[in-house]
């Protein structure tokens, strides 16, 4: 991978955004009238928070609920419970599940999303011009040849040569295909990018590259982002803080140092011992996990995750670990994680 630019400091450490016990559960449905038999519990009681020009990792296995979160707090699906406030250009801070539509269709310019696949996220009858535009014909913010010349400054500050404005995705690599993605997420100038497994589908050199890209922009439009992620090499790369997800619910939340240095709760432990270590004389001490990962539509009682850990106590299959502070901005849910 090649070197990163020095990580950008935080803008300052003002909220941007408030997630409070948000909950997305699906219905499981039978039989001709479609009677509700159960729930999936894709996401259960989160709360989380995003300062301005800060980037959060959500890390963990296929399945756990990272991108039903990040559409939750986009309101790109309604969640079932819980809130999300934003701050506003105005420094109003306004709450997005009970926000009326036509509100809600002004805050979401501030809210955009990166999707993770670059040839399955673009439409292939649209030409550049057209994909980048969309978001401002929508908003009705532009048109005629001020749009035009809009979009090819867009495509040179993602890196793109304007030239191409009228060709169609298949002329374009993968990466170049993650750049126009970026670049009509950008198009509405947002202040926070959900960026859902953005690299995941690139090859590592282009990786790197897209990941500079990214925090090149932070720093220049003092851009927020959740970047959800399956890769904690990558997440060791470009967040601040890292939340840790497990069967919809977040298992550990610290800054990103503190979490690769210190992991209290045991699946975090597990996962950062899969990480593969540049160094051939140091041997891997890989935990194994047991088990199969939990049905989030029948979460085992007390610990979701008790039927795996191999530090299970008695309690943690009957009572539900708390999410606690245990140090200062470290949050762990965990019976055994000691406060510092
Ligand atoms: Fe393991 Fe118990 Fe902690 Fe759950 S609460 S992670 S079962 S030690």
């Amino acid at each position: 991978m090649q070197s990163a630019p020095t990580r950008p400091e935080p803008v300052k450490a003002e909220r941007l955004l408030d997630v409070r016990g948000i909950k997305k559960h699906f219905p499981i449905t039978k039989g001709f009238l479609k009677r509700t038999v159960g729930y999936v519990r894709a996401v259960d009681d989160v709360d989380l928070y995003i300062n301005k020009g800060e980037t959060l990792a959500l890390v963990g296995e296929s399945g756990c609920g990272k991108t039903t979160l990040g559409r939750c707090i986009l309101q790109a699906i309604k969640p079932t419970a819980g809130e999300v406030y934003f701050t506003t250009r105005k420094n109003d801070k306004v709450n997005l599940v009970d926000l009326p539509y036509d509100r809600l269709r002004v805050v979401r310019r501030d809210m955009q999303m990166i999707f993770q696949d670059p040839y399955a996220s673009l439409n292939p009858r649209m030409t550049t011009l057209n994909i980048i535009a969309e978001p401002l014909i929508c908003h009705n913010l532009m048109r005629g040849n001020e749009l035009r010349g809009y979009v090819g400054e867009l495509m040179d500050t993602v890196g793109l040569n304007p030239y191409h404005l009228e060709r169609y995705p298949h002329a374009f690599s993968g990466g170049q295909r993650q750049r126009i993605g970026i670049a009509r997420a950008l198009a509405t100038k947002p202040r926070f990018l959900v960026c859902d497994e953005a690299v995941s589908a690139l090859d590592v050199s282009v990786q790197a590259q897209i990941l500079n890209l990214l925090m090149d922009l932070q720093e220049r439009m003092e851009l927020s982002y959740l970047f959800i992620s399956h890769d904690l090499g990558v997440v060791s790369h470009i967040s601040d803080r890292v939340g840790v997800m497990y069967v919809g619910h977040i298992v550990e939340l610290a800054d990103t140092p503190t979490l690769f240095d210190k992991p209290m709760h045991p699946y975090t432990q597990a996962l950062l011992s899969a990480k593969p270590v540049a160094d051939p004389r140091r041997k891997s001490r890989r935990i194994m996990l047991e088990g199969e990962v939990a049905n989030p539509s029948k979460l085992p009682e007390g610990c979701p995750f008790h039927p795996r850990c191999r530090d299970v106590m008695p309690e943690c299959k009957t009572v539900k670990p708390q999410w606690r502070e245990v140090e200062p901005e470290h949050f762990v849910a965990c019976h055994r994680a000691q406060k510092g």
